[in-house]
């Protein structure tokens, strides 16, 4: 049978992750380095998997109600109120996920119909593009620059909306660049939103991980931002809970509404255990955050020192865990690069346009492994560097 005629135009047209081709090339490799997973080295806390494992115990496998437990919602809207500055009803306004990625395919398939334009960042996390495409939306990058620090600028986005623009995507501190968004930026960028009518999609996913100081700023808490933007976090990343797959969405009731009903049809619920072990991460989950932050400062300091020592142009990211190397200079594309990198010294990092067109000539490689590790693959590194 010709299969290629059986499978749907939405899904036959969106490519592979260029992040899985490349590992695919890395797998069955010994002393590889890797810098590639965009995933913590650190295991889960021992009291939030002890929960999860209590929780099983004690026979906690059911189904919950479909938004999630009434305890977690409960938690999650204390959480974001005391860290992003807004107020959501635990009752109508989170729905809790199976991770971000689940929240953002609801998100983008309750809010598009099909042909509307969805605008996001480029580089960006790899499943954006093809999320909204298999929503039957259009995908509209905005390319942003190492000059402006990665951070998508309210004129660039201008140039893009037209009447079809439905939706903006962002995602501060930025996968796979490390970018902040500053307060003024985000203002002029919600000016923006108020004035063509947009509805914004926030991936908040690393906003407990920014080192400098500044404090983080929601889209969402911005005067008169609530009512059109949904915010996306989770427990991946900062509670080191990828495996657990749980994340949420904030957003206005009749939105959160529309979301629920995809999500009751197409998963009924996030996992018991893991909205059990969620509980606990956000009851007692702070300091395990701290010390993985402390962790995640320290590394990136050292590889973005190693890397600029080496004389490779790299920016400081000021959130998430990667850093995103400037290798233009070397007249090779990034894949190139990284094969060679990768053939050369067994360290493995992901081709900068893995995250869309504007992420050539860069390279990003992952902070959340051992300092051991980070150490090799730099001293690796920089006899490669000196050898081209
Ligand atoms: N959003 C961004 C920006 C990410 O980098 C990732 C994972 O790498 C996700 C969402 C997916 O997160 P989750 O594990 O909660 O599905």
């Amino acid at each position: 049978m010709d299969y290629s005629t059986k499978i749907s135009t939405q899904v036959a047209s969106v490519p592979r992750s260029g992040i899985r081709d490349f590992f695919e090339l890395v797998q069955g490799r010994e002393d590889v380095i890797s810098l590639g997973v965009g995933e913590p080295d650190f295991t889960t806390p021992w009291h939030i998997r002890e929960a999860a494992i209590y929780s099983l115990e004690k026979g906690q496998t059911s189904y919950t109600s479909n938004l999630g437990l009434v305890k977690l919602r409960k938690l999650i809207s204390g959480y974001v109120s005391d860290f992003f500055k807004v107020d959501y009803s635990a009752d109508t306004d989170v729905l809790v996920s199976v991770g971000v990625s689940e929240a953002i395919d609801l998100a983008l398939r309750a809010l598009i119909n099909p042909g509307d334009e969805v605008i996001f960042h480029e580089p960006c996390y790899v499943s954006y593009s093809p999320s909204i495409v298999m929503a039957h939306g259009v995908a509209v990058p905005v390319a942003t620059t190492k000059q402006d620090g990665f951070v998508l600028k309210a004129g660039a986005l201008e140039k893009v909306i037209t009447p079809k623009s439905r939706v903006l995507m962002l995602n501060f501190p930025t996968n796979p660049t490390g970018a902040i968004a500053p307060r003024e930026d985000l203002e002029e960028i919600a000016a923006l939103c108020i004035k063509h009518d947009l509805i914004v999609l926030t991936d908040e996913i690393y906003s407990e991980l920014i080192y400098d100081e500044e404090p983080h700023t929601s889209i969402a808490s911005l005067p008169g931002m609530k009512e059109r933007c949904i915010l996306l976090h989770g427990f991946s990343k900062a509670f080191a809970m990828t495996g657990f797959r749980l994340g949420y969405a904030c957003g206005p009731a009749p939105l959160v509404d529309a979301m629920m009903k995809i999500h009751q049809y197409s998963m009924l619920c996030a996992p018991m255990t893991s909205q059990v072990a969620a509980i606990e991460a956000l009851q007692n989950g702070a300091k395990a955050v701290a010390e993985m932050k402390e962790s995640y400062h320290q590394r990136r300091d050292y590889m973005v020192r190693r890397l600029q020592e080496m004389g490779i142009d790299c920016h400081l990211p000021g959130g998430a865990f990667y850093v995103f190397p400037d290798i233009r200079k070397f007249g090779m594309t990034s894949k190139d690069f990284a094969m060679r990198l990768l053939e050369a010294t067994n360290v493995a990092a992901v081709p900068g346009d893995a995250f869309g067109d504007s992420g050539e000539g860069f390279l990003r490689c992952c902070y959340a492994t051992s300092m051991e590790q980070i150490v090799e693959a730099m001293n690796r590194m920089e006899k490669f560097v000196i050898s081209l």
